[in-house]
């Protein structure tokens, strides 16, 4: 089109200089086949058309008579603001051509947009004679134009009135438009400045911070690549940003923008209101309003989650279905509100009585479940069962101040992987009516062969607590030796359990399911109340012996009772004893729990001294050697026992001794056998030992035999002969 203007343009030019004749013919030729408007308008000697092409006519509405009759209609179709600069272009004197957009008065009365071009037309004089005019309709551009700017308004408006940061992206990613929100939130999120303003490359930006480390800039760049090339058909991330007071969660989304051109939208928004919302509400839908428990949902997910992990790790999953006795009983009498408070108070108790991993739901009125998970051995589900039931019979204390005794009846059912959830508790219920049925206050297992078990498990423990009530624990002791010279320089404490069917049994038979019912803390209380008396004895009877500390071994759940450190105070001096005589063996795991760490400071202000126990084979971190105030280390007998032989326990026993010296600490080599290992143990520099190439343990009547003769033989130094120097009554500081 702008071509074919040039060359008609230049035509008509040339036409000037032939004879009005000619050129009108010419025109007229012209005009046939053109669409653009052609006209001569002649100032000199009168003003008025010389000549108006057909075009005219067609697109103003005006006919031949009106152009030629009336000279000023040219001036009057103007348009009033436009009559200056087109009465400018007419009798511009130059010989240029003027391009002018002019709106004309179509006859009818609308507006026509044109634009025109000028040529001045001058006499053999110089003077102007006429102008030479081509125009075009160009309404058509005129209104694209208008849309255009119109649509960049409304695009803009739209985008200032997006909250969020906000940018628009061309397709190439370089960022073509902005909101205020999006500038203001780069300069408070730090952006290097005008990294992400109008006209850089979004892209390159975002690969430029992935590079200097900034978190999900490298999957924002892909995500935001990928809707650019129309693989994807948008990108979402919801991310964390830390703000002044508060975290705040914003989401970014970029969708792609579904033009020829293409190109993408990015939008962050904040989105903390509503993911706290969310959150809220997903807690409401899944949790009890009374007493914040997970409900019925909840627990059906958890269930099947953990029959889904009980069938592949080959555990068991147990459901415990509580129900309260009477509780109908309690909300008639004492209503509505004292029974929601018992149910919450309940429900907290209930709580403080299952592991941390456990799932406690109430499933509606007065029905709780346990979920146990992972359950090592399905008996041990009657433990926790009966923990239940007593730990719920305890009294309520009610604001009132009086008291409200409740009991639970419970059913156990135990589901293996092929188990489904609502059979589970369905066993679980039936379980539960039983208990029911069998007197309250009670539980009962659904599965027969596991109620066995179970009872046989009940039975062991009984007879645990009887065996404390009967007297039938033993303590024998184990001389702890100086290999150098072979003299015993102290005993270990050993509990022994006198079955009264079974016979002596060792700690290994009972220890783990006196520590599981928490048997083990009045079983280890009165170790050390035995042990201080026989330290007593000794002192009285056998002087020897008398001088010797006694080491005593303390469980995890000792050292975590708050008042330990004042039992053992209160045993030491029930005994008449000093406390430098008592030797207390922790276990590396407890010494591990940060809240034992007061406790052995505390012990070791009493004057007690500590060992560590099982060196090595735990949390074989050393560096709580240097924090806690131990006295002596026991190395492992595994790393003994490799000794000559393994090339690791070498090393790892030549570390300990290194260590143990640096910091000042005794170290016992536990459960040695033979020569071998002791030579080799000499040899590494480890100055105390203990096994049976020494003694075995022994009840305190074969101890005092043994250890009766006096040092005296030097021969007998360094050999297993087990010898105690003779001392006088003044305390010993052996292995100190
Ligand atoms: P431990 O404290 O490391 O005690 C050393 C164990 O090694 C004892 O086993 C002892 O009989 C055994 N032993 C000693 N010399 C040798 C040897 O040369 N070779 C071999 N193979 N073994 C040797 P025991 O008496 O069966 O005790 C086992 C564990 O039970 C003790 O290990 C200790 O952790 C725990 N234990 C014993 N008595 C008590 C107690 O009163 N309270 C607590 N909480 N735990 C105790
Ligand atoms: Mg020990
Ligand atoms: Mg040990």
């Amino acid at each position: 089109m702008r071509g074919s203007r040039t060359a008609l343009s230049t035509q008509y030019r040339d036409v000037t200089f032939r004879s009005l004749a000619e050129s009108e013919s010419a025109l007229r030729a012209l005009d046939e086949r053109a669409s653009d408007m052609i006209y001569r308008f002649r100032f000199l000697p009168e003003p008025g058309f010389d000549y108006v092409s057909g075009a005219v006519f067609a697109i103003t509405g005006w006919t031949a008579e009106d152009f030629y009759s009336d000279t000023a209609l040219m001036f009057e179709m103007l348009h009033p603001e436009d009559r200056r600069s087109a009465a400018t272009m007419m009798r511009s004197p130059t010989d240029e051509n003027h391009r002018l957009r002019l709106r004309l008065r179509h006859r009818d009365g609308h507006w026509v947009w044109t634009e025109h071009y000028t040529v001045p037309v001058v006499d053999e004089h110089g003077v102007l004679v006429a102008a030479e005019v081509i125009a075009r309709d160009i309404s058509d551009q005129v209104r694209i134009e208008d849309e255009l700017r119109e649509s960049e308004r409304t695009a803009n408006a739209v985008l200032e009135s997006i909250p969020g940061p906000t940018a628009v992206l061309d397709a190439a990613g370089v960022i073509s438009m902005v909101n205020a929100a999006w500038d203001e939130y780069m300069l408070a999120s730090g952006a290097a400045a005008g990294r992400y303003a109008v006209g850089t490359d979004y892209l390159a930006a975002c690969d430029e911070a992935a590079r200097a480390g900034v978190e999900g800039s490298a999957e924002v760049a892909a995500g935001v690549r990928a809707v650019l090339a129309g693989t994807h058909d948008g990108y979402q991330l919801a991310y964390p940003a830390s703000g002044r007071n508060e975290d705040r969660w914003f989401a970014m989304d970029v969708s792609p923008m579904r033009t020829e051109a293409g190109g993408a939208v990015v939008l962050h928004s904040d989105i903390t209101e509503r993911k706290r919302y969310e959150e809220q509400l997903r807690h409401q839908a899944l949790h009890d309003s009374l007493t914040g428990l997970p409900n019925r949902a909840l627990l059906n997910d958890r269930l099947e989650g953990a029959l889904g992990r009980a069938r592949r790790d080959g555990n068991e999953v147990a459901v415990l279905l509580l129900d309260v006795d009477g509780f109908k009983v309690v909300n008639d009498a004492y209503g509505h509100a004292v029974g929601d408070e018992l149910l919450v108070a309940l429900a907290g108790r209930l709580r403080t009585l299952v592991r941390p991993g456990d799932t406690v739901a109430r499933l509606g009125g007065d029905e709780f479940v346990v979920l146990c998970e992972a359950l090592g051995d399905p008996a041990e589900v009657a433990v926790v069962a009966k923990r239940m039931v007593t730990g719920l019979a305890v009294p309520l204390h009610q604001g009132d101040g009086s008291e409200l005794s409740i009991t639970v009846s419970i059913g156990v059912a135990v589901g293996r992987g092929e188990t489904r959830g609502h059979g589970l508790l369905h066993d679980a219920d039936a379980a539960m009516y039983h208990a029911k049925e069998n007197g309250r206050n009670r539980f009962e297992l659904f599965d027969a062969r596991l109620a066995g078990r179970a009872h046989a498990r009940l039975t062991i423990e009984e007879t645990l607590e009887r065996a404390i009530v009967n007297g039938e624990f033993r303590v024998f002791y184990q001389p702890i030796i100086e290999i150098d010279s072979g003299v015993c320089v102290g005993m270990e404490a050993l509990l022994r359990w006198e079955h009264p069917e079974r016979g002596l049994l060792a700690p290994e038979e009972f220890l783990s399911m006196a520590e599981e019912t928490g048997l083990i803390v009045p079983i280890g209380a009165w170790v050390l109340q035995e042990s201080c008396r026989q330290r007593r004895r000794w002192q009285q009877s056998h002087p020897a012996l008398g001088s010797l500390p006694i080491s005593v071994n303390v469980a995890t759940q000792q050292m975590q009772r708050p008042d330990f450190a004042h039992e053992v105070a209160q045993a030491i001096d029930a005994a008449g004893i000093s406390p430098r005589e008592i030797v207390l063996e922790l276990t590396e795991r407890s010494l591990m729990d940060a809240t034992v760490v007061p406790t052995a400071l505390e012990l070791h202000g009493i004057g007690v001294r500590l060992a560590v126990d099982d060196f090595g084979i735990g949390y074989s971190s050393l560096t709580y050697l240097k924090t806690l105030p131990v006295d002596q280390v026991k190395i492992d007998q595994s790393f003994v026992n490799g000794l000559g032989r393994d090339a690791v326990d070498g090393a790892i026993v030549t570390a300990v001794i290194t260590m143990t010296r640096a910091l000042g600490i005794v170290a016992i080599a536990e459960g040695v056998e033979t020569e071998q290992q002791r030579d080799e143990l000499v040899v590494l520099g480890c100055g105390h030992a203990q096994g049976f190439l020494y003694a075995h343990p022994a009840p305190p009547e074969e101890i005092e035999l043994l250890l009766e003769r006096p040092v005296g033989d030097p021969a007998s130094a360094r050999s297993s002969a087990v010898l105690v120097r003779q001392v006088s009554p003044a305390p010993s500081s052996a292995a100190s």
